[in-house]
């Protein structure tokens, strides 16, 4: 069954001018692109979009630095997107990643990880509908 899952180039991947290659990559492994905007995050705008995590250690330094610089969002569709982007993407820290993955390819470290995925149908509505409206989703 067809699924959408919310996808995020990270500042550290867009500056790096690796963004292409991850859309190409995305579309390579069948992935459609629903909607896709750039944008600069206010610290206010990454802490509520991050707002699942505010109780961990890393939340300010998270949000601080996905409001550095501009990121890529984009909604993505395919059958089973949710789980198969989150395996594309790979482990959250790099050096856990599996060979072939954005996370493996593109990322720094376990913070400058290069990209985000939806980790559940409740978090891709919650996420999606934080960046487009519906208008933006037909
Ligand atoms: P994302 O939600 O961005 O797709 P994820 O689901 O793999 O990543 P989460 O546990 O949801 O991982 O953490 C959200 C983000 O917070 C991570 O992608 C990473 O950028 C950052 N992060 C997670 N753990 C740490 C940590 N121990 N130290 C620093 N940053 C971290
Ligand atoms: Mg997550």
């Amino acid at each position: 069954m067809k699924e959408r899952t919310l996808s995020i180039i990270k500042p550290d991947c867009v500056s790096a001018h690796n963004a292409g290659k991850v859309i190409d990559i995305l579309e390579s492994n069948g992935f459609s692109i629903i909607a896709m905007k750039k944008i600069h995050l206010t610290k206010k705008q990454a802490e509520g979009f991050y707002i699942v995590h505010k109780e961990r250690p890393f939340y300010d330094s998270l949000t601080t630095f996905m409001s550095e610089g501009p990121v890529v969002v984009m909604v993505l569709e395919k059958d089973n997107a949710i789980a198969d982007y989150r395996e594309l993407m790979g482990a959250t820290n790099p050096k856990d990643a599996k060979e072939g993955t954005l996370r493996e390819q593109f990322a720094t470290d376990i913070e400058r990880n290069a990209v985000h995925g939806s980790d559940s149908k409740e978090s891709a509505d919650f996420e999606i509908g934080y960046f487009f409206s519906a208008l933006e989703l037909v």
